[in-house]
């Protein structure tokens, strides 16, 4: 009998554990009868905004609509570029596509970060430079005293991808805090996912989520009075009572784990071949994805840990930039680069058991990489 799969995801436990709180959260959103923008989606966008440290938090459909909105919101002019980083979910560069920028890639640091010093070197060449998009990648937390600096410095609009990252933190500050706005999303496999799409802005600035309100429901400023030609991106009641009945109360115990297993593989992970992200010591990560980077052949430790029934990934393959869509292949973006060729992601998830962190580990030394 071979041994049962090591998953990414666990969506079948994860059910078991939500049922009943996402049951009764169906029911009375069922029979309210009411089911966009209302009680539910407002409730949890206090409750998350409390969670998080932000004073304003506005639902909307996903996350790349959260972070278009962010910067529709925040006044990005049409046409004007937007400092990104090439390692990132499509989504970070569709959305500042979709609002009218101009995507300008910065290469990553050895974390998969945006590389703060060659964006102040980008800033210092260029004065009209005014756009950033950084993204707390894998659930780390981007240098934000640096960020913060860089943003008064240059007098700068930032917008923080925060998709793979809500509760990370600098220094005890909670990414999203420098920016203009934070993004993130509840996509099922994110650190606090909902039962389908989902996503939010956060901001301390009441005047950017009056207007992002606006932006997600066709640019309505009153009904039927359309003040700008909005989108529909609203979340739905459902997925609202869902998360803030049956995921929320639950989240901080899922990042618990997510931490205690990032912690478990940095200290018996120990293969010539197979090296973890450094961490920074200011941080705190929510470990939403657990990458090591891999010496030798990236395809063979695949097929190694697929032949050990484990379920792995690459976070992310190829760069933004080299994408079909875009098509700015041969930037020089050498860190990036070699992350996205080279990295593995490793099973990291709330109910993976110390047997499966054990077996992800013990297949991890018997590879053989020669
Ligand atoms: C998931 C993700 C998004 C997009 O969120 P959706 O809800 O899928 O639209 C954006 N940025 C990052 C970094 C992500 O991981």
């Amino acid at each position: 009998m071979s041994p049962t799969l090591v998953l990414a995801n666990d969506f079948a436990q994860l059910w078991d554990t939500l049922e009943g709180p996402a049951l009764a959260a169906m029911q009375r959103v069922g029979r309210s009868g009411w089911f966009i923008l209302g009680k539910e989606v407002q409730a949890f966008e206090s409750s998350l905004g409390k969670a998080w440290g932000l004073n304003h938090a506005v639902g909307c459909a996903n996350g790349m609509d959260a972070i278009e909105i962010s910067l529709r919101a925040g006044g990005l002019p049409v046409g004007a570029r937007v400092l990104t980083t090439p390692l990132s979910a499509f989504a970070t560069t569709g959305a500042i596509l979709r609002a009218g920028g101009v995507p300008q890639f910065i290469d990553t640091d050895e974390r998969g970060l945006m590389d703060l010093q060659l964006l102040e070197s980008a800033l210092q060449a260029d004065s009209t430079l005014r756009w950033v998009v950084p993204v707390h990648l894998y659930g780390q937390c981007l240098n934000l005293t640096t960020l913060a600096r860089l943003r008064d410095t240059y007098k700068l609009k930032i917008m923080e991808d925060c998709a793979q990252s809500i509760g990370a933190t600098w220094l005890g500050k909670p990414c999203g805090s420098v920016g203009i706005a934070a993004a993130t999303s509840f996509y099922p496999t994110k650190n606090l996912g909902a039962m389908g799409d989902g996503g939010a802005l956060l901001t301390n600035d009441a005047s950017l989520a009056a207007a992002a309100r606006c932006w997600r429901d066709y640019g309505q400023s009153a009904k039927y009075v359309h003040a700008l030609a909005g989108l529909n991106s609203r979340l739905d009641e459902l997925q609202a009572a869902i998360l803030l009945d049956a995921v929320l109360p639950l989240w901080g115990k899922f990042t618990h784990r997510r931490q205690a297993i990032a912690a478990f593989y940095r200290a018996h992970l120990h293969h010539p071949h197979l090296t973890c992200l450094p961490v920074a010591a200011a941080e705190i990560s929510v470990a939403h994805l657990f990458p090591v980077i891999v010496r030798g052949s990236r395809q063979a430790f695949l097929a190694h840990l697929q032949a050990h029934h484990i379920q792995a990934a690459t976070h992310y393959p190829s760069l933004i930039p080299d994408q079909p869509a875009l098509a700015l292949t041969g930037l020089h973006l050498p860190v990036a680069r070699h992350l996205a060729a080279h990295v593995v992601s490793l099973p990291i998830h709330p109910f993976l058991t110390d047997v499966e962190l054990q077996r992800v580990v013990s297949a991890c030394h018997a590879w053989d990489a020669e």
